[in-house]
């Protein structure tokens, strides 16, 4: 969206703020419903003990994918900064978003409780329609609340709990307790959280330079109206060329009441109302705003913002390599688990020292979405499986406690009085899917000495 005048065309940038709100609603709304073979794109399930991740899911023991996510996440949000400053606060913060929703829409747009969105410094009218703006939102905080927890208790399930929510009253309580919590924020605490609460407000300013994007006044045009120390000099520029007409729409319509013509200041959440209060003024007079979206550099240059610069192109390397090696890890999934532990016995002698066997305890896990018929083969030359016998079923998601005994099919001794430690590689499988579900474990057989058969066997 732009408007054009004599001073050329420019961006009115709330219509693609408020689109992209409402593009970003719609997925989050929708996301936990797109399903492949019952996964979802992300679903954190501490019930399932199971995560999903581009519809693949992986079981809690094979959460190796946690610290890529997690360096994903924070290389995600310093390369963000770098380049676009606090443009997550403006574009796509859930805060900005409720809070334009409460304020712009419902209380002005619909109840009219506010008398314009040009005007966010006044509060609004206390009536019986505040009641219903807080019914209103109330609502809309519990879809919020529920929206959130779709990403940590599938919906499915979600909606099933519903049906008997005194079962489940933790879950229904989390969801209460952020409704509430969003019902004080967006109507009482207001852009004070993103002022005195968000950690990122405090720390994203560090991750600035003077190519990084932001809402610049420019002094150069509009006219000094505030000294070096931050003291208002006059509210309108006196200097003859001055462009400023100091009619403060800008100042006006700032959700964080701030005066952008002080210069870039740790509560500007980068909404650009500003701009686009200043673009509508200064088209009348046939002139481009005086606040853009712009670097210092940029102004001060008088030329294009410089988004490839040695910061983003290193953030963006370090965010590629680090999204392949989350995917090459994710493609190295398992599509069963298996943990081998031995039993306290070291082995068993039997049938004169002819019949030497180990005890182990193997744990089987179908992390696959169908049930399987599993076994396992031991890939070393003269041990073979006594128990168990038969391949099992196991149902998709359920584990099963196996003791298994490996027996010596022939006199494996190394050496005439220590006991000969054997490294066996166990490889096991869904006999349906050889090729796809197969894992292999290493473990120990003991075998024992000539002179610990002896000595068992003069027990
Ligand atoms: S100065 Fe105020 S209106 Fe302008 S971008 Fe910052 S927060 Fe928004
Ligand atoms: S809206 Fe533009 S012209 Fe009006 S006070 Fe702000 S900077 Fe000056």
């Amino acid at each position: 969206m732009s408007t054009c005048s004599t001073g050329g065309c420019q961006t009115i940038y709330s219509k693609k703020r408020y689109f992209t709100y409402g593009i970003l609603t719609i997925i989050s709304l929708v996301l936990p419903f797109l399903q492949i073979d019952g996964k979802q794109l992300f679903l954190l399930s501490f019930d399932k003990k199971q995560l999903h991740l581009f519809f693949t899911a992986f079981d809690m023991q094979e959460l190796y994918l946690m610290p890529f996510l997690l360096i994903l996440m924070f290389l995600g949000i310093f390369f963000m900064t770098t380049l676009g400053g606090r443009v997550w606060c403006g574009w796509a913060c859930p805060q900005t978003i409720f809070r334009v929703i409460y304020r712009d829409l419902i209380e002005t747009k619909l109840l009219g409780i506010r008398k314009s969105i040009k005007n966010k410094q006044k509060p609004s009218q206390s009536s019986t329609k505040k009641a219903i703006a807080v019914a209103i939102w109330s609502t809309l905080s519990l879809l919020a609340a529920s929206n959130f927890t779709w990403y940590f208790v599938p919906p499915a399930d979600f909606f099933t709990y519903l049906q008997n929510p005194l079962e489940h009253m933790v879950l229904f309580g989390i969801i209460l307790g952020i409704a509430a919590f969003l019902i004080y924020d967006v109507i009482l605490l207001k852009e004070d959280f993103c002022i005195y609460v968000c950690p990122y407000a405090r720390v994203q300013s560090v991750m600035f330079d003077n190519d990084t994007i932001q809402t610049i006044y420019n002094e150069d045009r509009g006219g000094e109206i505030y000294d070096d120390h931050h003291n208002m000099i006059n509210t309108k520029p006196i200097g003859e060329t001055d462009e400023c007409t100091g009619c403060e729409a800008c100042v006006k319509i700032c959700p964080t009441h701030i005066d952008i013509r002080k210069g870039m200041q740790l509560e500007c959440i980068n909404c650009l109302e500003c701009a686009d209060a200043c673009t509508k003024v200064m088209g009348k007079l046939g002139k481009e705003s005086l606040i853009t979206w712009t670097s210092p550099n940029a102004v001060k240059t008088k030329s294009k913002t410089k988004f490839l610069r040695l910061r983003t192109i290193a953030y963006g390397i370090a965010l590629a390599i680090a999204l392949v090696a989350l995917f090459l890890m994710g493609a190295t999934k398992e599509h069963m688990l298996l943990n081998i532990n031995r039993t306290t016995q070291l082995y068993k002698i039997k049938n004169e020292g002819k019949d030497i066997q180990n005890v182990y305890t193997f744990l089987f896990q179908n992390t696959d979405s169908k049930d399987h018929k599993y076994y396992f083969e031991v890939m070393h030359d003269g041990i073979s499986i006594k128990k168990p016998s038969q391949p099992f079923n196991l149902k998709s998601g359920t584990k099963m406690k196996k003791i298994v005994i490996l027996k010596a099919e022939k006199n494996l001794s190394e050496h005439a009085e220590e006991d000969t430690l054997l490294k066996i590689d166990i490889k096991a499988f869904a006999l349906d899917d050889k090729e796809k579900i197969v894992v292999h474990r290493d473990t120990t057989f003991i075998y024992p000495s000539p002179a610990s058969v002896k000595s068992y066997l003069n027990k």
